[in-house]
């Protein structure tokens, strides 16, 4: 069975809404949870004092809060967090399951060369040679993180080079970095405080950022009311599900969301509906018709109901410097309930899958999708904690499973304000495990440690003396004695909270109207991507699930 990316979100953002309307899903989970203890690779787990431990799941970089319950020391189940505040008590399935993920019988246990057994020593002697005699390339799907400091540490001295495995998500934010120069991971949209998403595509309720933030938001301000305060317009080729469950659905021929983004940007202009005096699109309105199947009087009135309602912000599903420019026409850049700058110190990331030059290794870190495969003819180390299938790794090498490493949880992609949390080391691993940063860290010990990366963190925070820590109380940054203090409560579920964006401090000048970019091939890794493995009871849930199956209408 293959689950993408796409599919979990998609049925976490079904379960989610359907937790809060209907008790299905709970018997559902009741009749799993039975029947999955009995998969023969779970350990039926010890006799032992039952306690539950606050932490983040960090299977995927949108680190939903969760609270696991341990039995004798192993973890036996594991829930959402309500108080946390991006997630807010909503989990996908993978994250759901994830505590029975460390028994799966695809597991890698030892080190791999080629297919064959062999072991962590001459993995760091391929690894120590093949870095002197030539650059190393490290590719990271979880960028932020005090590992992924680490991990650019080695190749700053060592002169190689750090790429990053973009979502879709944040590549939809980079027309914004390449005009204000302000990196994209720097950048989220501030929809709880916005009365009008015009969505192109991007499955918003169908999985998109965190699975809690914006089914909770939409159920809350928008599901089943014919005026709600929060407007969602889905402009979609089919009706998909974000579609269906819009306040209006927009049909358009598939690809053409380009051309709608410059109508509606003629129309704006036009009409004197914007005050900002963006540049005009060369596109005539009638040709963005033709395009998008819309009459223009579609069209025109699409413009007028975006703009009735403000702050309105338009979403790609994927970089479309044409979606951004209409954003820049509606003034929602670097404004209230528009796109906003969360963080002062992010960076800009190379991405992964540009070609690699003259590169003599790349190692892949455990959080780079299975999928992804570098087009390179260097020698690949990939560190991973399940063996997601062949593909022509040189050594595989087995990393720390679910809750079986101290790690930390920067803010999520897409959310509007910086957050940070600690997912404290839980259990042990029952086999040599090491994540990336430590292997180089054995071959290099001048580098910092993820500990001391995370500690350096904490300082920073309580230095700055902003934001708040939310967990069972919220305490404002300023109150807390110590950094240590901070350090410690993070290790026991809380999060902190930044206090507001820097929306003002984001600005693009657009002189003209972006030429329009040949569309993202319809199958990326994105959507092409599957999880590696799944916990039993999320194949039981994904099997017998009817959030798994497709919408079938399409606009043709
Ligand atoms: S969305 Fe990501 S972080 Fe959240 S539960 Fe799923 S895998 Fe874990």
């Amino acid at each position: 069975m293959k689950v993408t990316r796409r599919d979990l979100l998609v049925w976490s953002a079904g379960a989610a809404a359907g937790l809060m309307v209907t008790p299905v899903p709970w018997k559902l989970l009741d009749d799993t949870s039975i029947w999955s203890q009995n998969w023969p690779w779970i350990p039926q787990p010890a006799r032992g004092p039952v306690e539950v431990k606050m932490s983040a799941c960090t299977l995927c970089p949108n680190g939903c809060g969760t609270k696991v319950k341990m039995a004798a020391g192993w973890p036996v189940g594991v829930a959402g967090v309500d108080t946390h505040p991006i997630s807010r008590g909503t989990l996908c399935p993978l994250g759901f399951g994830a505590h029975q993920l460390n028994w799966h019988p695809r597991r890698l246990r030892t080190v791999r060369h080629g297919g064959r057994a062999s072991t962590w020593n001459d993995a760091r002697t391929a690894f120590a040679k093949a870095s002197s005699e030539g650059p190393v390339v490290i590719i990271d799907g979880y960028p932020g993180r005090a590992a992924s400091s680490v991990l650019q540490s080695f190749v700053q001295k060592q002169k190689g080079e750090y790429r990053v495995v973009l979502g879709p998500e944040m590549r939809a934010l980079a027309p914004y970095e390449e005009w204000s120069g302000v990196p994209a991971s720097a950048l989220g949209y501030d929809l709880e405080n916005t009365q009008t998403i015009v969505s192109f595509g991007a499955p918003l309720l169908d999985g998109w950022g965190p699975p809690g933030r914006f089914t909770r938001m939409w159920a809350e301000h928008a599901a089943g009311a014919d005026d709600p305060r929060l407007r969602l317009i889905q402009v979609d080729a089919s009706l998909s599900r974000t579609a269906g469950r819009a306040w209006q659905w927009v049909p358009i021929l598939a690809g053409s969301e380009s051309a709608l983004a410059a109508g509606l940007a003629g129309v704006l202009l036009e009409e004197h509906l914007v005050s900002a005096h963006g540049p005009i699109p060369t596109l005539p309105l009638a040709e963005a018709s033709t395009q998008t199947g819309l009459s223009t009087d579609a069209i025109r009135q699409l413009a007028r109901t975006i703009v009735a309602r403000t702050p309105a912000v338009a979403i790609a599903a994927d970089n479309s410097p044409e979606i951004a420019a209409l954003n820049v026409l509606l003034g929602s850049v670097g404004a209230r309930g528009g796109i906003v700058r969360k963080s002062k110190q992010a960076e800009a990331y190379i991405p992964a899958d540009l070609p690699f030059a003259n590169a003599r290794a790349v190692l892949l870190d455990a959080s780079a999708p299975w999928d992804f495969i570098p087009q390179t003819n260097a020698e690949v180390f990939r560190f991973a904690a399940w063996d997601g299938g062949s593909d022509r790794t040189d050594w595989l090498l087995p990393a720390p499973g679910f809750l079986e490493e101290l790690t930390d949880v920067p803010t999520a992609p897409t959310v509007a304000l910086e957050t940070y949390a600690i997912a404290p080391s839980l259990v042990k691993a029952p086999h040599e495990v090491h994540s990336s940063a430590e292997f180089l860290g054995s071959l290099d010990p001048s580098l910092p440690t993820t500990e001391k990366m995370i500690q350096l963190r904490c300082v920073d925070i309580f230095r700055g003396h902003a934001g708040t820590l939310r967990g069972e109380e919220d305490t404002p940054i300023a109150k807390l004695a110590s950094a240590q203090t901070l350090e410690e409560q993070l290790s026991k579920g809380a999060v902190w909270v930044s206090d507001d964006s820097h929306a003002a401090t984001l600005r693009c000048d657009l002189k003209q109207w972006p030429t329009a970019v040949p569309a993202a091939p319809p199958e990326s890794w994105s959507s092409a991507w599957h999880a590696p493995v799944l916990p039993s009871l999320a194949t039981k849930l994904y099997r017998e699930s009817i959030l798994r199956e497709a919408p079938e209408k399409r606009f043709v």
